[in-house]
């Protein structure tokens, strides 16, 4: 259904994806100073790789189509995930290339934008075959220098997982003996084959932590006409993989009320609240999140898009919302959990709505954050929290020892535990991302306020494009 209502949404609409996103930075490099050749190089993409390969599928031989796309060379690796879906092209596969640029500027990860993709229904192969594609993929990559810890770092998008990261990581390492830090190749790794803790929910949780920020500023949620707080906030999701579903999570868990969700197979909705884990729970059971309990279903998946709420997270595809449905979006927050939801003229018909549009190169960057802390995990060979956690404890049962000994009194069980406690690697995570999550809202929020602008989106371009073409510039051009 999604799939679908993309697919039709990028033919209905006069450019492409990619062109979408040249328009919003066109829209932005206007208010930044630099020359056009330097506004030009920073636009491009780089390098483009198409390649297509033949994988054995039962006794037929398939032709694969698949690309990497590295945006940007400013600062290196390259980084960004590879998808698997049907929707794949040359033209997509640059767009979300681009977008990881800006995405790694504004979160201050020292990276340079990149995108794969593999045009195939992950669905219609068994476990086996994936492995099959995901190795040759691979192996082409390694072929052309297009994949490596210092070259360019992969990681999962829409269609892949930790699965095929690991499939990835141990083709790099088979083709390269002794590399030491071969595992640094990919990220978004199981824990066991050096991923870190806390990257699956980290693209979900980042959502919450941005949004959660936009939601404590009490003069924006004044002009919204909103209380300040996440707490008693009416919130729709759409997408139920790994972002949706991890950000739905968070805001439940943060006092917030999932009013609505929507999948592939239409959406449900109840003002009074879905309990998240039974309608996970439910849609095991049958397979769909339809028919849930107390819910009113709505067969148009996307109509549950338009359903009254504060906050709406658009957390599957690209070009969901456009010129078609932008009007009738009710929330008065939308918060980008995929890469592209809203296309341009979706942009405006909402700015001028007077809702509040956090961008998707913001507001989904958490994981390529907390991807940024397993590449430093890999480099480093060694566990977060594993060198201080021990030395933190002993430390802080001193100081409160000498606390208690000098007031003569002493705190709860709760509460020494909660004191003495030294950092495990996903506290260290989670607090990386909280702090990342924060301080980049608040770059953004004075850009906005300095260009007196409410398009958070134009305001994050500019600071993104002040970042590479600050790095541009200090470089110089080579020869
Ligand atoms: N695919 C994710 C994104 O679009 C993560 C990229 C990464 O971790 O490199 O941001």
């Amino acid at each position: 259904m999604v799939e679908t209502a993309t697919a039709k949404a990028a033919k209905a609409q006069h450019y492409s994806f990619f062109q979408g996103v040249e328009r919003n930075f066109d829209k932005a490099a206007g208010f930044t100073r630099f020359e056009k050749g330097i506004l030009e190089q920073i636009k491009a993409c780089n390098s483009v790789y198409q390649m297509k390969f033949p994988v054995r599928i039962g006794d037929k031989i398939e032709v694969v189509e698949a690309y990497r796309v590295q945006h940007s060379h400013h600062k290196l690796p390259c980084k960004g995930g590879i998808r698997y879906s049907m929707d794949v092209n040359q033209d997509e596969v640059m767009a979300l290339a681009a977008l990881m640029t800006y995405k790694c500027a504004i979160v201050n990860v020292p990276f340079g934008g990149a995108k794969g993709g593999i045009r195939i229904n992950p669905k219609n192969y068994t476990t086996f075959e994936l492995e099959k594609i995901t190795r040759r993929y691979a192996s082409e990559l390694v072929k052309k220098n297009f994949i490596g810890p210092g070259i360019d770092v992969p990681a999962p998008d829409y269609g892949t997982g930790a699965r095929e990261m690991s499939w990835i990581a141990d083709t790099y390492a088979s083709l390269k003996p002794g590399e030491i830090d071969a595992l640094g190749c990919v990220t978004g790794k199981p824990v066991t084959q050096g991923g870190v803790r806390g990257r699956t929910e980290a693209t979900g949780l980042g959502v919450f932590y941005g949004v959660r920020e936009l939601c404590n500023v009490a003069e924006d949620m004044k002009r919204l006409g909103l209380s300040t707080g996440i707490e008693g906030k009416k919130v729709v999701v759409q997408g139920l993989g790994n972002v949706g579903y991890h950000a739905a999570k968070f805001f439940y868990e943060g006092g917030a009320i999932i009013v609505g969700l929507a999948e592939y197979e239409g959406g449900i909705y109840n003002e009074k609240g879905l309990d998240l884990e039974k309608v996970v729970a439910h849609r095991k059971a049958t397979g769909s999140i339809l028919d849930f309990p107390g819910a009113t279903n709505i067969a148009n998946s996307l109509e549950t898009l338009e359903q009254e709420c504060d906050i709406l997270i658009p957390a599957a595809l690209e070009n969901v919302i456009n010129a078609s449905n932008a009007a009738r979006i009710k929330a008065k927050i939308i918060g980008e959990g995929a890469n592209g939801p809203l296309t341009p003229e979706a942009d405006e018909i909402l700015l001028q709505k007077g809702a509040i549009i956090v961008p998707d190169m913001y507001l989904n960057a958490g994981g390529v954050t907390v991807s940024y802390f397993e590449w430093l995990k890999n480099l480093s060979h060694v566990r977060f929290g594993r060198m201080d956690k021990r030395f933190s404890e002993n430390q802080n049962t001193n100081i409160l020892q000498t606390v208690e000994s000098l007031t003569g009194k002493r705190v709860t069980d709760i509460e020494r535990r909660q004191i003495m406690h030294g950092p495990d690697e996903v506290d260290l995570v989670y607090s990386g991302l909280e702090d990342t999550m924060i301080g980049s809202y608040h770059e953004i929020r004075e850009a906005m306020l300095s260009l007196n602008m409410t398009d958070m989106r134009t305001a994050a371009f500019t600071v993104a494009i002040n970042k590479v073409g600050v790095s541009y510039e200090e470089l110089g051009i080579f020869p």
